[in-house]
């Protein structure tokens, strides 16, 4: 270790402090997931991530780690997957508990996307004399916190939008060929795992009433992995035809959360209330119910992330009201011709949008491929 140039050094450990990071999926939200190594001539004194629930941010753990291991962390090297904190929130401020801790040298992949705040934990420790590196391994530590960058400046959530295609850009068979309540799948069980790690990975997921009528489908995340808050189930149905007997109903737990519109008839919310549901009725725009209302309501709920799985009127609604932050589109090798249910309404073709994403990134899952890219930078 010792032997390797200094930046190599210092992406070696970074790359540690991601992995910190990345293992508080489902439990930093509404926070950001932040990994800390601290290091001293190449030994690791102690690391941590955040955990929502645990108050500590993650330089907080680190350090507690390494006093309990009777380390003094003097003259070492902090990394951060995020800018320290300069602000008393939860919490009292990292930047200070580094400055007295007496670190030498603070190695940051990414500066904090909050303009209020931004920059100021860093000048804080340089005024302080502790040496500041920012940048190491920027992209990928920005990457996982797209949704709390996105939610910070905009107090609503990133939106992704997901769908499993035909090789032909079709969302589903035509109606007219497919039993009632029928899944059917496209894609093969590498996409669809892929999926349930997209739904840990999110706060929320959406879809219409139309495709509750549809699918009947459940929308859990089954990836298996833990989480702190559980999944919120949303339902757009602006007037309440959701069945009572539907599954995403009775498995109902303080998790489902209706949007309906002032059309929906007295009697049905309360039903569905009884039922376990929660309904908030939004107002409508241009005869639908208003998307950014929707967007608003979740924001305050704390929803930093919303995963579409809607069908083509939800898909439609979001990507000609420029709603739609990220898309991931999962292609099978089926072809399901002209009379099939298309990607999204008033969008000629997938293709259309693709053209429109950025940092697009394709990969082979199984028999099936995977798109994905940005239509806003969550971090520009
Ligand atoms: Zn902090």
């Amino acid at each position: 270790m010792a032997s390797l140039p200094q930046d190599e050094r210092d992406e070696f450990f970074m790359l540690r402090a991601l992995q910190l990071a990345e293992q508080t999926v489902g439990l930093a939200s509404p926070n950001p997931q932040v990994g800390c190594v601290l290091v001293r001539d190449g030994n690791i004194l102690g690391e941590g991530g955040h955990l929502y629930q645990n108050f500590d941010h993650a330089e907080i753990v680190a350090l507690k780690q390494a006093a309990a291991r009777g380390h003094s962390v003097e003259g070492a090297t902090a990394y951060v997957t995020l800018e320290p904190c300069s602000h008393h929130g939860r919490t009292g401020p990292c930047a200070d508990a580094l400055i007295n801790a007496r670190v030498a040298r603070v190695v940051v992949a990414t500066s904090d996307p909050n303009p209020l705040v931004s920059g100021r934990g860093l000048q804080k420790m340089q005024a302080a004399g502790i040496e500041i590196l920012v940048g190491v391994l920027q992209q990928r530590a920005r990457d996982l916190n797209d949704p709390f960058a996105h939610f910070i400046r905009t107090r609503t959530p990133l939106v992704t939008l997901k769908s499993a295609l035909s090789s032909d850009g079709k969302l589903a068979p035509s109606p007219a060929t497919r039993l009632p309540n029928q899944p059917y799948w496209l894609t093969g069980p590498e996409a669809r795992n892929e999926v349930h790690r997209l739904r840990h990975a999110s706060d929320a997921i959406l879809t219409g009433i139309g495709t509750v009528l549809a699918d009947d489908p459940l929308l859990t995340d089954r990836s298996g992995l833990p989480r702190r808050r559980p999944l919120l189930r949303v339902v757009l149905d602006a007037s309440l035809r959701i069945p009572l007997t539907s599954q995403i109903l009775r498995s109902a737990s303080a998790d489902l959360l209706i949007f309906a519109d002032t059309s929906a008839p007295d009697s049905k919310i309360k039903s569905l209330i009884d039922a376990g549901a929660q309904v908030e009725v939004i107002p409508q725009q241009n005869g639908r119910l208003s998307l950014p209302a929707v967007l608003a309501s979740l924001g305050e709920r704390g929803v930093l992330s919303l995963l579409l799985e809607g069908g083509c009127s939800v898909n439609g609604a979001f990507l000609q009201q420029n709603l739609v932050d990220k898309v991931v589109l999962f292609y099978s090798q089926q072809i399901l011709g002209d009379q099939a249910v298309p990607f999204a309404e008033g969008i000629f073709s997938p293709s259309e949008i693709e053209q429109s994403l950025h940092r697009v990134t394709r990969a082979s899952l199984g028999p099936d491929l995977r798109v994905e890219g940005y239509l806003h930078d969550p971090w520009a």
